[in-house]
């Protein structure tokens, strides 16, 4: 009888990612990209099954291997992945993730790749790191219109050819970035990277690049947006690993950062001694020609955070329901569904601002209000949202007891990897100053942020209360009399709250959306997971959020 095995959970496996996720199916939906629920179905069936799991689990455990020189001591600067960590980034490559939406002008194209990218990246995280580099990095090409018209039918794509060799030969192509160096990551303008031109200089020309950058992450793309001092200033550029002679770019990767968590993806250090690039946009433009990609990196890291919500709340309610614990299942316990229901809200309340802010993307430059929402509201859910990804997953962990503690279960790396989206793209206290900086010189950013505010007015008292409060301190915080720098965390915590609430009074499941404004809103609530009052329906909101398995 000592191995019958009894009161353990079934594995949750064989389910749809994305049709088992209320929130994200009506989001979708209401963010306008309704007509991509069959490709999402499908690629949510994947995400679901066996088989991606084991791809997400091996890529993790099987790290990336770094080779500098071949055995006769020549340069390789290759390094090499687990084929599994291959499955990942083509099934990606193959929806689109990357770079679907610049190449189908449908309205919802970005929020319809969003959600592909939040089903996906439930399979792991660490390989949409160059998917979405790549997605980004074209709004940032396009500054410099033969470059894009070179590369981007390369980056479009919807084939990933892994082989080391020139884009030119190759099905498809992927591309990173470089900006951090050693003596600076946030502060980017003390770059020391030198680019010389080799001949006239100018938007487009040809530079040679001699430094370092400090993380280079996803090292196998086949070029590079590198931040470099021109003659001018700091400037961006396009550096390839191949040069148009065939010959390998003097890219050279020094040695893999032993990470934390993001195990299947690899960042390197590396050095440019003399490597080729062309600029993008004028010199002394680096960071606002950058920004363009930094932007959609960050619109990804929201989507990406709120992915690890759902997966934390799909485990914690699975496990929960088919566990039992002093006579009953643990769900039906009250005081652990009080703490699932409030990893749901906080799941629930991520995925709506995350899919409303791809939105905005969608809109593009035409539209003057949602470029000026996409400005603020981008820098706001970018803190917020990241920032609460690592909590919530230790408190979702914790759900599975002793079991979630080991790696088999899949929480552990979703722990790891939880920091991630917190730090790279602007730390929390950098994208907090970058808020009271938009506030600052684009009142219209302002006006749109409560715009959308406004849209829900009247639709719950808690809400409008808080709302009221918040449009005090943000109209005395921004333009001459800039709020104090050290106030700014708070300030960019309550506009993120008070933009999921409108969201979620407007939208939003009447359970959630009550609990929001009770805990998030009104203040009752303690300082853990799990403190909703009394006055909640925990039962509606759990039920709703635990995936069902046919
Ligand atoms: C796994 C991983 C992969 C990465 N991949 C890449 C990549 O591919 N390309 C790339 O370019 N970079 C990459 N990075 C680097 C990342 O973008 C930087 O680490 C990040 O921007 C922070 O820079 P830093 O590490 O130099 O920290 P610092 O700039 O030294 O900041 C340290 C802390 O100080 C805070 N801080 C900074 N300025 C202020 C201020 N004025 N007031 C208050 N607080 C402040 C920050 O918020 C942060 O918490 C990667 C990082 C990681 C961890």
């Amino acid at each position: 009888m000592t191995h019958e095995v009894t009161n353990q959970p079934p594995a949750l496996v064989g389910y749809d990612v994305y049709a088992e996720d209320a929130a994200l199916v009506e989001a979708v939906h209401r963010e306008g990209a309704g007509w991509a629920d069959d490709e999402l179905r499908g690629l949510g069936r994947l995400a679901g099954s066996e088989q991606a799991q084991e791809w997400g689990a091996e890529a993790n455990r099987q790290a990336p291997v770094l080779h500098t020189h071949d055995r006769h001591g020549r340069r390789r600067d290759e390094v090499t992945y687990h084929p599994a960590y291959h499955e990942l980034v083509t099934v990606a490559v193959e929806h689109g993730l990357h770079a679907a939406p610049w190449a189908d002008g449908r309205p919802g194209a970005h929020v319809a790749r969003a959600a592909g990218l939040f089903v996906w990246s439930s399979v792991d995280m660490g390989h949409t790191c160059p998917i979405s580099m790549t997605y980004s990095a074209v709004a940032s090409l396009r500054v410099q219109p033969e470059l894009a018209a070179e590369w981007e039918p390369r980056l479009a794509a919807r084939a990933y050819d892994p082989r080391f060799r020139p884009a030119s030969e190759k099905a498809g192509a992927l591309v990173g970035m470089a900006m951090t160096e050693k003596q600076g990551g946030s502060d980017v303008r003390s770059n020391t990277t030198r680019a010389e031109p080799t001949g006239g200089g100018g938007p487009g020309g040809e530079y040679r690049l001699t430094g370092h950058k400090w993380f280079c992450s996803a090292p196998m793309c086949d070029a590079f947006l590198v931040l470099a001092q021109a003659p001018g200033g700091l400037s961006c550029f396009l550096l390839p690993r191949w040069l148009p002679d065939g010959t390998a770019n003097a890219f050279h990767l020094q040695r893999l950062k032993d990470k934390l968590g993001n195990r299947s993806n690899a960042s390197g250090e590396v050095e440019f001694q003399g490597a080729l690039a062309r600029l993008v946009g004028e010199e002394a433009r680096g960071v606002p020609t950058i920004i363009e990609m930094v932007g959609h990196t960050r619109l990804d890291c929201v989507v990406g955070s709120a992915s690890a919500m759902r997966l934390a709340v799909a485990q914690a309610t699975w496990h929960t329901a088919h566990r039992r614990a002093f006579g009953r299942e643990l769900a039906e316990q009250p005081l652990m569904r009080a703490v699932l229901a409030d990893l749901a809200v906080e799941s629930e309340a991520a995925t709506a601002v995350a899919l409303r802010l791809a939105r905005a993307y969608d809109a593009g430059t035409g539209d003057a209000r949602e470029s000026a929402f996409k400005r603020l509201a981008t820098a706001v859910a970018k803190y917020w949202v990241c920032k609460r990804a690592t909590t919530h997953a230790a408190e979702a962990l914790e759900c599975l007891g002793g079991n979630g503690y080991v790696e088999d279960s899949g929480m552990p790396r979703l722990l790891r990897d939880s920091p991630l989206n917190g730090i790279w793209e602007g730390s929390g206290n950098v994208i907090c100053l970058d808020v009271l900086r938009a506030m600052a010189r684009s009142p219209g950013s302002v006006e749109a942020f409560l715009a959308e505010l406004d849209e829900a007015a009247g639709a719950d008292a808690r809400f409008d209360a808080f709302v009221t409060r918040l449009r005090v301190d943000v109209r005395s915080g921004h333009g001459e009399a800039a709020a104090p720098e050290a106030g700014a965390r708070l300030l960019v915590e309550r506009m993120a709250l008070a933009l999921q609430g409108a969201l979620l009074v407007r939208h939003g499941h009447p359970a959630v959306a009550d609990a929001f404004c009770a805990s998030r809103l009104a203040g009752d609530w303690g300082s853990a997971f799990g403190t909703l009052s009394a006055g909640v329906d925990a039962a509606a909101i759990v039920e709703r959020a635990r995936p069902k398995v046919a």
